[in-house]
Formats: C-alpha cells, sequence, structure tokens
C-alpha cells in the first residue's frame, strides 16, 4: 500500500503549497528550469537542501547521495556516474552560477566510513562509495589523535573540503570557475541546533552564517 503519510502530505501540499505557487509552476512547466544553485546534498531525511534554504520550485538543482560526496572526474565507461552525470546536466546544460557541497552534523555515511562498519550487504556498496573520502582522512592523520566524535567532526569537514577540490578536476567545471561563471562553496548543517556553517574562501573555516541559532 502506497504510504498514507504520503497521501496526505501530498493532499496538503496541493491545498498549500501548489494552491499558493500555482502560476510559479505553470510558468516553469511552459518556460522550463533554469535554477542558479546547485545543492550536492547527502540523503540523510534530515537535511533537506529545500527545506534547509527554503526553497521554492525551479531554484535549486539537488543531487543526492550518501555523504554529499563528489567523486573525482572519471570519464570511463565501466560504472555508473550518478554525480557526475548530475553535475554535467547542472553545469553544461542548466548553467547554474553556483555549486554548493552542504555536508551535515551527524553523518551515516561518514561514521560509516570512520568506524570501518561491517557491510550491510554482500554488494558492500557503501564501503566502496565512501572509500573515495580515504585521501580526507588520510589528510587528518591517525584517527588516535582525536576522541570519536571530534573526528567524525573534522572528516565531515574534511570530506567537503575533497568534493570541493573534486570538483575542479571535472574540466568543464575548472574552465567555468576560471572564467568567474561558477562558484563553488563549501556549507556544513548542524542538525541539532538548526546552524548552518559556510565555508570562507579565503581562510577555508567554515563560519555562522546570518542569524542562525546558537
Ligand atoms: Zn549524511
Amino acid at each position: 500500500m502506497f504510504p498514507e503519510r504520503l497521501t496526505e502530505g501530498y493532499r496538503s501540499f496541493v491545498e498549500g503549497r501548489f494552491a499558493r505557487e500555482r502560476s510559479r509552476y505553470a510558468m516553469l512547466a511552459e518556460r522550463g528550469q533554469q535554477p542558479q544553485i546547485m545543492v550536492v546534498g547527502c540523503v540523510d531525511s534530515r537535511v533537506s537542501p529545500e527545506v534547509i534554504f527554503d526553497a521554492a520550485p525551479g531554484e535549486i538543482l539537488v543531487v543526492r547521495n550518501v555523504a554529499n560526496i563528489v567523486p573525482p572526474y572519471q570519464p570511463d565507461k565501466a560504472t555508473q556516474h550518478g554525480t557526475s552525470a548530475a553535475l554535467e546536466f547542472g553545469v553544461q546544460a542548466l548553467k547554474v552560477r553556483h555549486i554548493v557541497v552542504l555536508g551535515h552534523a551527524q553523518c551515516g555515511g561518514i561514521r560509516f566510513f570512520a568506524q570501518e562498519s561491517a557491510p550491510l550487504s554482500q554488494g558492500d556498496f557503501i564501503s566502496q562509495w565512501m572509500s573515495q573520502i580515504a585521501p580526507a582522512a588520510a589528510a587528518l592523520g591517525p584517527h588516535a589523535r582525536y576522541d570519536a566524535e571530534a573526528y567524525q567532526k573534522r572528516l565531515e569537514f574534511a570530506s567537503v573540503e575533497l568534493s570541493l577540490s573534486n570538483l575542479m578536476t571535472f574540466p568543464w567545471v575548472k574552465e567555468k570557475v576560471d572564467a568567474g561563471q561558477l562558484e563553488l562553496h563549501g556549507a556544513y548543517f548542524g542538525v541539532a541546533a538548526g546552524r548552518l556553517l559556510v565555508r570562507d574562501p579565503a581562510s577555508g573555516r567554515f563560519e555562522p552564517v546570518g542569524d542562525a541559532p546558537v
């Protein structure tokens, strides 16, 4: 059975938000989408970019995967590249002006990697996927230098950094960044307090933004 929660939620959407934004939806259907911003977020159910940024339909293009990872540019035909395909679409077809890598607190994917968790199935897709952040972990140094919580947090930030540098391995991303047509950003959402930190490109530090709750 289709979940009742979704039927109810849909009803509420149609009568509320859709009704209020009907003309916007009609315009978007007619003219197509032209989002200026793309967000790479995590699949985590607590960190929906549209909710965090209070986005209207058509405003942000979102790709979500386990632990908001941008893989390096690997134009091979041997495997599938879902995130790279979404980036290609956003950058080349929609010509977004900004890409935001949005990390978050208590990320299950990062924890899986940090704790070297056992495979969840024979396919062991998560380990394989999360092994991409190994260079970020290597840069942090030995695990034992931090307690588990501190290590996890550092790795969450380091992983955003790695994704930002991986973005620059895509030739059409680098080209547009160098030409000033595209900006890359790092951000981090602290789930419990609803706090958003944004990476300062000059210092590389993540600073609180706006009047977010402390
Ligand atoms: Zn996550």
